[in-house]
């Protein structure tokens, strides 16, 4: 059952986070998809921005490496949550998997295809298999148009409107798949609560039947009530449509509560992949155990005894990344090899892949 967060829904939620019964484990292992399974596989992806000089005759005299060397895959109806600090390269790489921002080098392959070679009939598939859900659900909707021509409008661009009955009535279904109802069709965004806004966005998203959705910080706008009754939207839609789900997010509560596997990323690169209980349990690396360290637990025991791991020191620039681990200069136990050897991104023997000297 999907909740519908009108004023009055929003005026009785209790003020912690009521999040449905969490997903069945689709893994207990962070054990590498094969081939087979895998809908989105990303290799060694690097995005970079060129930065200039001049007015007339621009010089470039570096680049910001937002993504530098990012590689994973992501199953059939899976759902991988990709977390890090903000400026990290997480939205980035979500770009760069939606051919929105060219990539510099790397490989990305959609359904065992390389989106590199996707032209005419091809990239019209993978636009339509391939949707986004942004993270402001109001700046996403053109304040101008109807519900109706919003949720609508990705079905005329793909020629797959038929008849105005037809549109009218799958219009509405899509508005009902996201807990809203046929009839707020015909109200603008403004009308809405950010959580209903956001279900619009949704139910465009769903609209051309795509099976991987990119999800860029898509609850980290709206209260922290409604955020839960939104997740519950995707995971529900999850198990109806078996979609898969790249879900971007700094909130980690929220993507523990989604994920079947978590990748953490640092200035531009992973540094670990695990299944989320794996890595809830035994984080391994020195930056996902600060991160982690942050989050409140729910027994009070286990909260009493949390030790918090501040991190000292400021993310260095991406222009200019660090020698070796790139983590070397605020992390607690790096070693004298750390500022001159690159860590690998190391199975470790369980599925957990870990990039840090500690582990090879
Ligand atoms: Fe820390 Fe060294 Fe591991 Fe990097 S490789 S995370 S600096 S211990």
């Amino acid at each position: 059952m999907t909740h519908i967060d009108t004023p009055l829904a929003r005026s009785v939620a209790p003020p912690d986070r009521q999040y449905g019964s969490a997903r069945p484990d689709a893994s207990t292992t962070g054990r590498p998809p094969h081939a087979s399974d895998a809908i989105l596989r990303v290799e060694d992806l690097k995005v970079h921005f060129p930065v200039t000089r001049g007015v007339m005759f621009k010089r470039q005299f570096g680049s910001v490496k937002a993504v530098d060397g990012v590689s994973f895959t992501l199953r059939r109806g899976e759902t991988l949550g990709l977390v890090g600090e903000s400026g990290c390269g997480k939205s980035t790489t979500g770009l760069a998997i939606m051919k929105m921002l060219p990539a510099t080098t790397g490989r990305i392959a959609f359904d065992g295809e390389d989106l590199a070679g996707f032209s005419g009939a091809r990239e019209k598939r993978f636009r339509r298999s391939v949707q986004m859900v942004y993270q402001d659900p109001f700046a996403s909707l053109n304040p101008r148009m109807k519900v109706r021509d919003i949720v609508a409008e990705p079905l005329q661009v793909h020629g797959m409107a038929g008849g105005r009955g037809n549109l009218q009535a799958r219009v509405g279904e899509l508005l009902e798949m996201v807990g809203l109802l046929p009839y707020m069709a015909d109200r603008y965004p403004h009308e809405f609560s950010g959580g209903q806004r956001q279900r619009i966005g949704i139910a465009r998203a769903l609209a051309l039947k795509p099976s991987l959705i990119v999800c860029d910080e898509p609850v980290s706008a709206l209260d922290v009530s409604i955020q839960a009754q939104v997740v519950n939207v995707f995971m529900e839609l999850q198990r109806s449509l078996g979609l898969s789900y790249l879900f971007i997010a700094h909130d980690l509560a929220v993507v523990r509560h989604i994920s079947d596997r978590i990748a953490v990323m640092y200035l531009g690169r992973i540094v670990e992949i695990a299944s989320r209980h794996q890595l809830y349990a035994e984080p391994r690396h020195p930056y996902t155990k600060a991160l982690f360290s942050a989050v409140p637990v729910a027994d009070v025991r286990a909260e009493r005894q949390r030790q918090r791991i501040v991190l000292q020191g400021e993310v260095p620039s991406p222009m200019h990344p660090p020698s070796g681990c790139r983590f070397h200069t605020r992390c607690p136990s790096a070693m004298p090899q750390c500022s001159r050897v690159d860590p690998v991104l190391r199975d470790q023997g369980d599925g957990q892949m870990v990039a840090c000297h500690l582990y090879d």
